[in-house]
């Protein structure tokens, strides 16, 4: 399939830029990837979304954002790619549906959760460990959970398991949080959420048939080992960029998150990158939307000067 624009991803950077990439005539094609709708799908409510003061729902507020996007002539694509071949144009998206070619790419592919990296995380991965309450939290109803993290997804995932859970308990590694105020606050104040602060999780203890029955801590401070019984462990501990495809062939920071420069603009002249890919301090909805709609004006613009 040839086309003018690819978009990799479907959350708020890639719908945002596919809207403006639209309504500009382009007539791009998003490539959803493997979480369509991107991250605010595994989400409850959200809140702080300008224009929603009674907050929204995380999956209607993307299935919005894709009709929005499609109105105005998006094509979006139910596939993965799977390889992509940058060193010339047209660029060259591999994917599980077919390759795609395209004059200019913006990447929008988001970021995943971070593990913990035990082997006993793997090993009960889906059954008893999980990285999203809102996906697998029912199965814990009435049951007591934990959550390893210190930061807002931490509190949103506890705070979410409150309602199902009969005791959630929060493992922080430090003996302060780094959520920010409210929603520490709403955690702090919740009478079915303790906090186990200065702890790290060493071990998760399976039962024997299935599932697991609690997890090892040891203090971060004493070197002092507990357990905790507890029948569902969630991870919320931050996330890293999925920018594996990519690598080689553009530039990335440290932590693989992929460098741009004049607004937008990657270390391949036409590829274009925006959202959580790219931005590791905001990393909030509004501000992937920004990138998004800078990322499709900034591939407009160069497309024009490359007399397309
Ligand atoms: P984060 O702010 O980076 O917090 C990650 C937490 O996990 C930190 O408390 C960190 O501990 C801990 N951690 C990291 N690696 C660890 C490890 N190996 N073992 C144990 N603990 C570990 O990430 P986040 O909570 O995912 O939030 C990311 C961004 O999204 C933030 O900007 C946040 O404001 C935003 N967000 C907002 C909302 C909301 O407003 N409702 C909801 C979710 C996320 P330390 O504190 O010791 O570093």
């Amino acid at each position: 399939m040839d086309v003018k624009l690819c978009i990799l991803g479907s959350g708020p950077a890639g719908l945002t830029a596919a809207l403006y990439a639209a309504r500009g005539n382009l007539a791009p094609l998003v490539v959803a990837g493997a979480q369509p709708g991107g991250q605010l799908t595994t989400t409850t409510m959200v809140e702080n979304y300008p224009g929603f003061p009674d907050g929204i729902m995380g999956p209607e507020l993307m299935e919005t954002w894709r009709k929005h996007a499609e109105r105005f002539g998006t094509r979006v694509l139910s596939a993965m790619a799977t390889r992509v071949d940058l060193a010339r144009r047209p660029f060259t998206i591999e994917t599980d549906e077919g390759p795609v070619r395209c004059r200019a790419l913006i990447i929008a592919t988001g970021a995943s959760p971070n593990l913990l990296g035990l082997p006993s995380e793997q090993r009960y991965m889906g059954r008893g460990v999980s990285t999203c309450a809102t996906c697998d939290g029912y199965f814990f109803k009435d049951q007591e959970v934990a959550v390893v993290g210190g930061g807002d997804s931490a509190m949103e995932e506890a705070l979410y398991l409150s309602k199902l859970s009969r005791k959630v308990t929060v493992i922080h590694r430090r003996d302060r949080l780094r959520a920010s105020k409210i929603m520490a606050e709403r955690a702090q104040t919740n009478p079915r959420i303790t906090f186990q602060w200065n702890s790290a999780v060493e071990e998760i203890l399976g039962k024997e048939d299935h599932g697991i029955r609690g997890v090892r801590l040891k203090r971060t401070d004493s070197g002092e080992r507990s357990e905790v019984n507890v029948d569902g462990l969630f991870i919320a501990i931050g996330h890293s960029p999925n920018t594996a495809l990519f690598k080689g062939q553009l530039a990335m920071d440290a932590l693989g998150y992929l460098k741009v420069t004049e607004g937008t603009m990657t270390s391949v002249p036409g590829v274009f990158a925006a959202g959580d890919v790219v931005d590791h301090v905001y990393r909030q909805a509004v501000t992937a939307a920004g990138m998004g709609c800078m990322a499709a004006m900034d591939a407009e613009r160069w497309l024009e000067r490359q007399g397309e």
